[in-house]
């Protein structure tokens, strides 16, 4: 794994395609677990760091695919914002909660895995792993980001991508409007973060990015 900032690992969660979909280790605490197909190869980057929690951004199939694996395999509680605990549950209900639209489908059937009782519910002001938690609605109903000040690093999930996700170009985007429910309300979600302008921010897709200034022009732009 490769380390981004003091702490923060960057887990591969596709073979191939580095930063398709990615997942970090932040401390001690896995955000985010990818794909179903994942699971191997997120345990296999774990090895030998100490991983007590598992926290999601967001349960999207991307995001949830491999965590039942991992916190089974690991022996961790599964931590999720609080407004997408029964996805997370039940993943049936990312398909009810995301737009009716084909290429939503097509995900979900590809890269949701199993449902697992959720064991904390986070939200905004919460502590995790050293980050603040804040509530970034939109791209889903609970999506949360996890904020460092000190340093000013910026785990975004899916607020924001750094890679159009049909092309797989790098850039910064809007999340892909058929996956996301409210789409003015995640612009929202958007500003806020480019108020704190990061140093660093990672993605759910995309590279990391380094460029404040880029940052907050692209949200200004919106
Ligand atoms: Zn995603």
């Amino acid at each position: 794994m490769k380390e981004l900032a003091d702490g923060v690992w960057h887990v591969q969660c596709l073979p191939g395609l580095p930063w398709a979909i990615n997942a970090y280790l932040a401390g001690d605490v896995l955000i985010d677990a990818g794909a179903r197909q994942s699971t191997g190869r997120i345990l296999k980057q774990l090895d030998g760091h100490e991983v007590t929690a598992h926290a999601l951004t967001h349960a999207h199939p991307d995001h949830q695919g491999a965590s039942r694996g991992v916190c089974e395999r690991l022996g961790i509680p599964y931590w999720c914002p609080e407004a997408d605990i029964r996805a997370a549950e039940d993943p049936t209900m990312i398909r009810e909660l995301q737009p009716d639209k084909f290429i939503a489908g097509f995900y979900w059937r590809v890269f949701h895995g199993p449902g697992r009782k959720v064991d904390r519910a986070i939200k905004g002001g919460d502590e995790v792993a050293g980050f603040e938690v804040i509530d970034t609605p939109g791209h889903s109903a609970g999506h949360v980001t996890f904020w460092r000040e000190s340093d000013r690093v910026l785990i975004i999930g899916d607020v924001l991508t750094n890679m159009h996700q049909a092309t797989g170009l790098p850039g910064l985007h809007q999340p892909m409007r058929a996956l996301t429910p409210d789409a003015e309300e995640n612009r929202r979600s958007a500003k806020k973060l480019a108020a704190l302008e990061p140093e660093l921010v990672c993605f759910g897709h995309g590279g990391p990015l380094r460029d404040p200034a880029k940052f907050v022009d692209f949200v200004d732009s919106l």
